[in-house]
């Protein structure tokens, strides 16, 4: 992956955030205050001005800044934990023009767990992490068994979407669905969902 590659992975996902808020928001209605599609949407409308008007050289400077706007638009629980994926994700990357699959798959790993720290959501508390963790897992084992980017991306997109899918029986203990105790099950999980359309982002720019 190079910043150029990067940069149309953060583009494909603010179209996929874009095509999908309705989505989100909806989701987010049932579950908490109905704002993750205009939260995401707006930070990731932020994000691609950001990497157009001064477009980054490094992939390591995509993901920071890409954080950075992230943390600095979006009021909403989403836009620090997004934020601080990326920026820890970002900072886990050598200062090099193009980066390694392996070594993407260590900036994810730190991205994940920069969320677990300032969320402290663990999986199967109907988070993010849910559809985060298991397409991080994938990533991980397609790289390590050779894969190419962009086999170890559609199987991570493919990890995420089905973790998204399988926060519906879930009882939320972390965010503001955690308010809603039992009634939270039934409904899937807006930044879960946000996820699986960020990691086929990824799948989508990458294919070879
Ligand atoms: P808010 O809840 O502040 O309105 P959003 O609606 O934008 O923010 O985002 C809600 C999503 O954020 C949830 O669906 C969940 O995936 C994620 N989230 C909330 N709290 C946490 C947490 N402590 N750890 C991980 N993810 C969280
Ligand atoms: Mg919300
Ligand atoms: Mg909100």
């Amino acid at each position: 992956m190079d910043a150029a590659l990067a940069g149309d992975w953060m583009r494909a996902a603010a179209a996929a955030v874009a095509a999908g808020a309705g989505r989100l928001t909806e989701l987010d209605t049932a579950i908490g205050d109905g704002d993750h599609g205009a939260n995401l949407h707006r930070g990731f409308t932020a994000v691609v001005a950001a990497l157009t008007e001064s477009p980054p050289q490094t992939v390591s400077e995509v993901l920071v800044k890409a954080g950075t706007t992230l943390m600095s638009r979006v009021g909403g629980a989403s836009g620090p934990l997004y934020g601080t994926a990326l920026r820890a994700a970002g900072k886990a990357l050598p200062a090099t023009p193009t980066v390694e699959p392996a070594e993407l798959a260590a900036a994810l790993h730190a991205g994940l767990a920069a969320v677990r720290r300032l969320g402290g959501a663990a999986p199967g508390d109907k988070t993010m992490v849910d559809a985060y963790a298991p397409a991080l897992d994938a990533f991980e084992t397609a790289v390590a068994g050779g894969a190419g980017l962009g086999a170890a991306a559609q199987a991570a997109a493919g990890a995420a979407r089905a973790g998204a899918e399988a926060t519906v029986p879930m009882r939320a203990r972390k965010g503001r669905a955690s308010y809603l105790g039992e009634r939270s099950i039934g409904h899937q999980d807006p930044g879960a969902a946000s996820t699986g359309l960020f990691f086929a982002a990824l799948a989508e720019v990458s294919q070879a």
